[in-house]
């Protein structure tokens, strides 16, 4: 087809985003023969690494692990240049796979999917997009992305402003430069503590807003070592297959012993030693950081101090130092010299716990009563997590039923990949999957994979549909809860239970039971013929539409 402003409106499956899980899936829908097109908001594949473009943006899984296992001669020839690579690098990485895979040209970009209802009697989802297009499809799959719909706050008087605002999740694409500038930095999670030491850098004058303190382990980050390269290159499959038995789905040394029944000396040294060696695995130090309080509590209080030491005015080190909430149960954050930044002479902490911020004025914020000046606000602040990327969609299932009535009061669903009453829709590490607990890039790959299979098996089967029943739901969100409850993170507000977006469902949402037993559950339930599903016969019905429209 010559002009791609025109569609055939009939395929047999429809994705939703290009980023990691939209273009995978589009690679493998294509492997059955399927007719597949993507639609993304973007103006091209990427997805978060598309949009997170602000300084010091980086993956925190090292780079080794956070790229696709899928495709050997890839993961072969790819290299990274650092242990944990930058944004421009991994998006440079998911362009390469596109071009690899030849996947643009079933890519719609800058097409926003505004809606998408399923009809009864075809067994066939209805999308439009905001360009006005409308596609009929077999299947929807939501690859929407768990980290997608940044948020900023409502604070009265944001539009009065007279400097420039940005939010690190929608970065501009030719940069921002804070040169003699005063910044405001809003947000101190993992994204503003990525940004803040760049921008201090650069800027004249930075002030950094903070409502909650987060822990912070240094990256360590370095250029990738060749030797290390190699090691992983050299048994990349078996690698891979040992990532799957980790709880996180991610490679490292865990250590099996429990923090308590190790002596002070013992501790001390086991968290000194994963700090100098950078990034998450600190929480891996010992087996119950997130089961028991008494063990989280060391650890806590060993970044604490750590947090004294590197922070030269005990009044900021206190305030940086978070005391409310056990270590993780927020995502812990990577930094590259985050808390010395607060040494700089042009940077200043102010705490909106204490003195919130009241209002944005024309010249800058006011909290506490206070007016600070400022050229830019920068809003770290987060996104509408895991279910507000798919909620600001219409989605229609069965009867009409919207998702936002269906999750009215939380998530419900069936292994994070289907919701019971929508037939054919399914959701790319969707709420109840481990998601944004574990390695995403494995997670997504795992879930896809799944769908891909499954989506096989209906098809020899010629059946219409497949649909999570009630029962199967129900069972799988009780144990979402229950593996939840069992750790300490429900003691927490954090966005992974939704409280950081006013009047959302405070629902512990992704399923923290380790991914090893997801996946078996999840092939468990494919190899006993799909159980918690119910499967419709008969071909699913064309409708009849127009040979083409433009979309
Ligand atoms: P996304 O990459 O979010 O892609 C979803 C796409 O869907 C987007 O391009 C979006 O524009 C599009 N879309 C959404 N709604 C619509 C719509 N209605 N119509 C059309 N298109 C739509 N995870 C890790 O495991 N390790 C890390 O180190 C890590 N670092 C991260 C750093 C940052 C700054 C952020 C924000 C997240 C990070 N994550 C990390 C999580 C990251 O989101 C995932 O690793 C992964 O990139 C998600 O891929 P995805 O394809 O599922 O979703
Ligand atoms: P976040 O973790 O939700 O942090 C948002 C920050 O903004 C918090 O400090 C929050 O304070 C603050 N905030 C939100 N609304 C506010 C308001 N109205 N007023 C004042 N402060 C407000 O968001 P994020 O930093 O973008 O990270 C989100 C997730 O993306 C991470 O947890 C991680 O999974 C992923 N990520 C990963 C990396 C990486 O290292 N690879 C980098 C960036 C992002 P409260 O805590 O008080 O709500």
């Amino acid at each position: 087809m010559s002009d791609r402003s025109f569609l055939p409106t009939q395929f047999d499956a429809v994705i939703v985003g290009a980023g990691f899980a939209g273009m995978y899936m589009l690679h493998r829908l294509r492997g059955l023969g399927l007719a597949a097109v993507v639609f993304e908001a973007g103006g091209d594949v990427g997805g978060t690494w598309y949009w997170n473009r602000y300084p010091g943006a980086r993956c925190d899984v090292e780079s080794m692990q956070y790229s696709f296992s899928f495709d050997s001669e890839l993961q072969q020839h790819w290299r990274w240049s650092e242990h944990y690579a930058a944004q421009p690098e991994i998006l440079a990485y998911a362009q390469h796979v596109a071009e690899r895979l030849d996947l643009r040209r079933d890519i719609h970009f800058e097409t926003r999917v505004e809606s998408s209802h399923f009809d009864e009697r075809t067994n066939r989802w209805t999308v439009r997009s905001s360009k006005g297009g409308v596609v009929s499809a077999q299947f929807c799959i939501m690859a929407t992305g768990c980290l997608s719909t940044a948020k900023v706050p409502d604070l009265p008087g944001l539009k009065s402003f007279t400097g420039q605002t940005f939010h690190t999740g929608a970065w501009p694409h030719e940069g921002v430069d804070f040169t003699g500038q005063r910044v405001g930095v809003i947000g101190t999670g993992s994204s503003g503590i990525q940004a803040i030491p760049v921008i201090a850098q650069q800027a004249a004058h930075l002030t950094v807003f903070q409502r909650t303190p987060n822990y912070s382990i240094p990256a360590q980050n370095r250029p990738m070592p060749p030797e290390y390269e190699q090691s992983w290159k050299a048994e990349y499959a078996e690698r891979r297959r040992q990532s799957w038995t980790m709880r996180s789905g991610i490679l490292y040394n865990l250590n099996d012993k429990p923090a308590m029944d190790a002596t002070e000396d013992e501790r001390q040294r086991e968290f000194e030693r994963r700090w100098q060696g950078g990034g998450i695995q600190f929480m891996s130090s010992f087996n119950d950081l997130i089961l028991s309080k008494a063990a989280n509590d060391t650890a806590a209080e060993f970044v604490r101090a750590k947090i004294r030491s590197i922070v030269r005015d005990p009044a900021v080190a206190d305030l940086l130092s978070p005391k409310d909430y056990p270590i993780g149960t927020k995502r812990i954050c990577v930094d590259t010299d985050y808390y010395a930044t607060y040494n700089r002479d042009n940077v200043t902490l102010v705490d909106i716990n204490a003195a919130p911020i009241t209002a944005i004025t024309p010249t800058g914020l006011q909290a506490g009563g206070r007016d600070h000046t400022l050229d830019s606000i920068v809003f770290a602040t987060g996104f509408d997590a895991i279910t507000g990327t798919l909620l600001a969609m219409d989605i229609q299932g069965r009867g009409g039923q919207s998702l936002r009535a269906a999750w009215a009061d939380g998530p419900r669903s069936y292994l994070g990949l289907m919701v019971a009453g929508f037939p054919n829709l399914f959701t790319i590490t969707g709420p109840g999957s481990p998601s944004v607990l574990s390695n995403m890039l494995g997670s997504i790959e795992q879930h896809v994979d799944w769908i891909a299979d499954c989506l096989g098996y209906l098809q020899a089967r010629g059946a219409a549909s497949i649909e999570a029943t009630d029962a199967a739901q129900d069972d799988w969100g009780a144990e979402v809860t229950e593996a939840g409850n069992r750790t300490l993170y429900p003691q927490t507000k954090s966005w992974y239970a939704g409280a950081n977006i006013a009047g959302k469902p405070r629902v512990f949402m992704p399923y923290i039971g380790g991914v090893p037993a997801y996946r078996q559950k999840c092939a468990e339930v494919a190899a006993d013929g799909y159980t918690g599903f119910r499967i419709g016969d008969g071909a699913a019905a064309q409708v009849q539409p127009p040979s083409m429209v433009q979309v």
